[in-house]
């Protein structure tokens, strides 16, 4: 069956596009009194929601150790290889811990898969999100520049344990 194609005759004032450039006009004028939504960075900072995936980080224990314990399961699942474990044994009673651990940011696609598989509640994705840097060097972080303290990590571990039911038990 043969479809009847019909085509619209359009007038003088549509053929020169003057409906539109009305319209544009009067969307542009309406903006004008909109509440503005421009946000003067660096000096008023944007705050990322929880829910938000952010550079992945080391959560720190209060007495300063880390919470890993050298599993390598992140390590394994990181889709681009963006993590690097070397991991020592411990006195603590975890046995194991990172003698280091790296993430090249540059390789790091922030997917968060490594915050989910995580059994230890060790690694979460931060709301930090200014990520540039003058060399490649600078954006490969140490163990000592990842391990942040719990308290500061808090509004990310509540969400994650909130929505996906993880660490609870
Ligand atoms: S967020 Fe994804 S890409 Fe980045 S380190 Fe974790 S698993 Fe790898
Ligand atoms: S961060 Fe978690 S998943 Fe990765 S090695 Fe440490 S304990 Fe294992």
């Amino acid at each position: 069956m043969q479809v009847k194609r019909v085509e619209k005759q359009l007038n003088a004032f549509e053929k020169l596009g003057i409906p539109e450039i009305i319209k544009g006009m009067l969307f542009t004028f309406g903006s004008m009194f909109k509440k503005r939504v421009t946000r003067q960075y660096p000096e008023e900072r944007y705050v990322a929601p929880a829910a938000v995936k952010g550079q992945p980080l080391l959560v720190e224990n209060e007495d300063g150790t880390p919470r890993c314990v050298a599993c390598s399961l992140c390590e394994v699942v990181c889709p681009p290889k963006a993590i690097t474990i070397q991991a020592e044994e411990t006195d603590r009673y975890i046995e194991r811990e990172p003698e280091e651990f790296s993430i090249d940011m540059l390789r790091c696609i922030l997917c968060g898969l490594c915050e989910e598989v995580c059994p230890k509640e060790a690694i979460v994705m931060s709301d930090r999100y200014e990520l540039a840097a003058f060399t490649r060097e600078e954006l490969v972080f140490h163990k000592d520049q990842l391990l942040t303290p719990k308290a500061d990590l808090r509004k990310r571990i509540d969400f994650t344990k909130e929505k996906f039911d993880k660490w609870n038990s």
